[in-house]
């Protein structure tokens, strides 16, 4: 049992690092998935209120905002194309209207990149999370040979 976390049962674990990560996304509890994982916008609550897993342990630092930069270029590159290509829009409103979707876009993305690297990262023992790692707990590790 993961560092005073409550048994559940073995269904209701992640069964796969996807599984566990597309949890930590939707800002689910990624062991239970059944409760929030976030206490305000980017605080995780110190405990899961259902399964009572320390969430206290993560190392997330400065990742999400590098994953949430990542994605919020690649997807406004072809908007920015887009706009220069198929609109006579003059500068000050093109350079508005992309910074304030970038933003937009950034700020929303956030949350989400947190919670999936709070999930990888107990899925894969990372950080505080290496006592007890989501994978091993979903006996989903694969033997070693
Ligand atoms: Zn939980």
């Amino acid at each position: 049992m993961p560092l005073g976390a409550l048994p559940i049962a073995r269904s209701t674990l992640p069964q796969s690092a996807g599984a566990a990560l597309w949890r930590g996304i939707r800002g689910q509890c990624p062991r239970c998935g059944c409760a929030h994982l976030f206490a305000r916008f980017l605080k995780p609550v110190d405990r899961c209120r259902l399964c009572s897993q320390n969430w206290t342990l993560h190392g997330a630092d400065d990742f999400p905002p590098y994953v949430s930069i990542l994605l919020t270029g690649h997807i406004m590159a072809p908007v920015i194309i887009a706009l220069g290509l198929h609109t006579a829009l003059p500068a000050w409103a093109m350079m508005t209207i992309v910074a304030v979707m970038a933003v937009t876009l950034l700020i929303a993305l956030l949350q989400p990149a947190k919670g999936g690297i709070i999930a990888v990262q107990w899925w894969l023992g990372l950080n505080g999370f290496a006592p007890a790692p989501g994978k091993a707990e979903a006996g989903a590790e694969t033997p070693q040979a």
